[in-house]
This record gives C-alpha cells, sequence and structure tokens, in this order.
C-alpha cells in the first residue's frame, strides 16, 4: 500500500476571532452537506515544498469538519522523480525533448501504474496534486479494485500558462480523463484543455501551523543568534526550495548590489530538499561554491535543522523578504512573510501579484537592478516597511486563510457530487 501521512485533526472555531465569519459559516455549511464524504489527496512527497505544507494544513482541518480525509504519497525512484521534476520544469516552459522518447514515457507510465495498483481506492473523491501522480487516474479506472463512482480532481499548484508543447500534448488527455481540474489562476488554463469542470482556486497559508503561529521577539532572536546571524545588523532572506525558478543567483546578485549602499546587510538563504526533487542537490553545491567567500551569506536547510518554526523566525527577524521568482505557481511564501507584517520583494511572476496588493505592487520587480532598489530603498525607510507589511497582513487576512481554501474546494466537490 501507499504510505499515507499520519496527521490528527483540527477545529475550525479557532479562525473565528481571526478572519471573516461568513467564509467560516459556508465552510461549516458545506462540511454539514458533505459530512462523512471520503476523500484523498495524492502528491509524491510528505515534505518539503508548497503542497506538502498545504496539505498537512487542510487534511486536520477537513477532519475536524467530518469529512474523511487522507493523503496518499506515490513512490518512486531517482529516475522516475528526475523525469516528474522535467515534467514540472517543461509545464512552465522549460523544454523536454525526451518526453517524445519511449524510455522516458515507459519509466514514467510503468511508475504511475505500479502506484495505482498500491493505491487505496476506498474514497468518494481523490484530488492528485500535480503532474507526478497524474496517470493514476488513467489506471486505477482499469483495475479490477477500482472505485467506480468515485471523483477525480487534478490539481495543478504550477504556473502553466506557456508549457512545453509537446510536454502538454503527453499530459493532456490524461488531465482529460478527470472530472474536474483546478488551477490557481485564470491565466494558468490551457484553452485547449477540455474537462468537465475547471475551477480556480489559489492556495492559502495556515495561521496556527509552526510555519506561521506567533513567536515573539526574543525567542525569534534567539533562534537566529544560534545560527550565528548577527541581530544588530540587517537580515534580508530568501526561503524556498533549492530550485533555478526560485532564481537564488539573481538574489545573491541583488543582495550584493544592496551591500553597496547598507554594508552591514546579511543575506539568509533559508532552502529545503524534496523527496521528489533531485535536481535541488546540484543546486545547492553551486549556490555554496557563489556564496563561499562571503562571510554574511548563510545557507541553512531542512538538512541541519531548520524547520517550519526556525523558517517562521527567520522570516519574523527579517528586515526584508526576497522571493524574486522567474516562475511561481503561487508563492506561499510571499504570504507567509506578509502574515508576519515583514515587506517582501518579490518577482512579478505568476501567482505573486495577487498576494502583493495596494503598496506592495510597486515592490513586484523584473530584474536584479530592480530588485535591489527596492530592497535598498525599504532597508533606508523602515517606517515604511513597517506601514507596507500590516497593510500585507490585511490583504492576506482577507484572502489567503486556510478556510478560505477549504471552501472553494469543497464547493467544487459538492458540485461533482452532484
Ligand atoms: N519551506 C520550508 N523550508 C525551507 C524552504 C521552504 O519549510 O527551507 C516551505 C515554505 O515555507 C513554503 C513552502 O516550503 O511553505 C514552499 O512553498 P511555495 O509555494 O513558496 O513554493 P514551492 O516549493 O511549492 O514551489
Amino acid at each position: 500500500m501507499l504510505q499515507k501521512v499520519s496527521l490528527g485533526m483540527s477545529k475550525i472555531d479557532k479562525y473565528r476571532l481571526m478572519m471573516s465569519r461568513d467564509v467560516i459559516d459556508e465552510v461549516e455549511e458545506l462540511s454539514r452537506e458533505l459530512k462523512g464524504l471520503r476523500l484523498c489527496h495524492i502528491n509524491s512527497t510528505p515534505f518539503g515544498g508548497g503542497v506538502a505544507e498545504l496539505l498537512v494544513s487542510c487534511i486536520p482541518l477537513l477532519r475536524g469538519l467530518g469529512i474523511q480525509a487522507d493523503w496518499q504519497v506515490i513512490r518512486g525512484d531517482r529516475r522516475f522523480f528526475t523525469i516528474t521534476k522535467s515534467l514540472h520544469n517543461a509545464l512552465q516552459g522549460s523544454e523536454y525533448p525526451l518526453i517524445n522518447e519511449a524510455l522516458t514515457q515507459r519509466v514514467y507510465m510503468n511508475n504511475s501504474l505500479a502506484n495505482a495498483k498500491e493505491l487505496d481506492q476506498n474514497y468518494d473523491v481523490f484530488v492528485v496534486n500535480d503532474p507526478q501522480p497524474l496517470p493514476l487516474r488513467h489506471y486505477c479506472h482499469k483495475l479490477p479494485h477500482c472505485h467506480e463512482e468515485a471523483k477525480w480532481i487534478w490539481r495543478c499548484h504550477i504556473d502553466n500558462s506557456e508549457p512545453d508543447k509537446d510536454v502538454w500534448q503527453f499530459l493532456r488527455p490524461y488531465i482529460e480523463e478527470y472530472d474536474a481540474a483546478i488551477f490557481t489562476m485564470d491565466k494558468f488554463v490551457p484553452t485547449d484543455l477540455s474537462v468537465p469542470h475547471i475551477a480556480i482556486i489559489p492556495p492559502a497559508i495556515e495561521p496556527f501551523s509552526p510555519k506561521n503561529m506567533y513567536l515573539s521577539k526574543t525567542l525569534c532572536q534567539e533562534v537566529l543568534e544560534n545560527y550565528g546571524i548577527d541581530r544588530d545588523r540587517p537580515l534580508i532572506v530568501l526561503v524556498s526550495r533549492f530550485d533555478p525558478w526560485k532564481d537564488p543567483f539573481g538574489t545573491i546578485e541583488a543582495y550584493r548590489i544592496v551591500k553597496q549602499e547598507v554594508p552591514g546587510v546579511q543575506l539568509a538563504l533559508v532552502g529545503s530538499f524534496a523527496g521528489d526533487d533531485p535536481e535541488a542537490w546540484d543546486l545547492y553545491a553551486a549556490i555554496q561554491q557563489e556564496a563561499y567567500e562571503d562571510d554574511d551569506i548563510y545557507i541553512f536547510s531542512n538538512l541541519i535543522g531548520v524547520g517550519s518554526m526556525e523558517v517562521n523566525a527567520f522570516q519574523r527577524a527579517s528586515e526584508v523578504v526576497i522571493q524574486k521568482s522567474i516562475k511561481e505557481g503561487f508563492g506561499l511564501v510571499v504570504a507567509e512573510a506578509l502574515w508576519k507584517e515583514i515587506p517582501v520583494v518579490a518577482g512579478n511572476a505568476g501567482g505573486i501579484p495577487m498576494q502583493m496588493a495596494g503598496g506592495l505592487s510597486q515592490y513586484l520587480v523584473d530584474s536584479i537592478e530592480g530588485c535591489a532598489e527596492k530592497v535598498t530603498y525599504l532597508l533606508q525607510h523602515p517606517e515604511l516597511a513597517r506601514k507596507l507589511g500590516k497593510e500585507g497582513k490585511e490583504h492576506i487576512r482577507d484572502q489567503f486563510l486556510t478556510p478560505r481554501l477549504i471552501r472553494d474546494e469543497l464547493s467544487l466537490i459538492k458540485k461533482l457530487m452532484g
């Protein structure tokens, strides 16, 4: 059997003092109607990256609402995950000519068949996240233990607006076997995709999780001091997987320009490795090489114990967070920083602009120089930085907290269940 991630249950009531009661009421109403529904999310890693982060938050809350929610994780070896990472990159616009080779297709599809055989199919609804487990629906259909009545939703977390043509033509038929597809933004929906239901649902962050819960200033300072950061000098932080789309090298270059104006500035690159991301190791080594001779650049990761709570502390204790992504499905890290009232300078890419409302929209950048200029300005104008951080938090409260995400997903499921 595939691994089921072990999680508990949490209650929705705790959000009542934090956000719009209308949203909570709607969630409760929908969950009353769907009570007892067996819902299973499927993805390719229990840790590292935005999807795992979302599922860790949503599954307990769904359970607390009376939905029988589970999370199964597919298996794969390095060869399989190298292919799926290339598919991920190709959906975001990279070329991947190997998709036309029989061997590539065979490895991807045979692994999907093996996973389909091990999938517990006792659910009413499956939500399959991203391209790694995508063909499961194709095979589950054909297996003797198939649950024919089950509804299948494909959830795309990627900026799919300009996919590699060959990869898209290869994947599209498998997506079209689904009952519904969810995208983060309208512009990510390919025009030639035909599925019975398409929903636009942006992700959200969980304010009570160790990643986002309140931590006192003193505690954050202590965490940072533990990692050798000088708290008497300004800190800018990038939190992301080690992934070229997050532009870590552009971030280092921007930092070097900032340093000419603000000599004391320090940069922390806080990154994580994920089970489905073999590309990360080479990038990690290259970043270390790049940062080798600068004592004010720090590179931390989950390998040395920088987990959710530590990321929380780094985000809270930084003067400015950078997320200079080149392509970005959504970028939970932007919402996470804003929730902590920390201003963000971010790439004008994919799902990021929808999080950067009001004055923050001036801090969307398209170049290294632009990024450096905005960061420098915020470091030199702490009052403005504070004001933007506070505005940002209100926008996240209004649009991007977990109950809103759950409401939107349950509405779609209700539609599908008829
Ligand atoms: N993250 C983390 N530790 C790290 C780097 C990232 O916990 O060292 C988390 C980050 O806080 C966020 C998620 O991984 O919750 C990344 O999600 P995002 O949507 O920003 O990007 P993705 O990895 O899905 O492309």
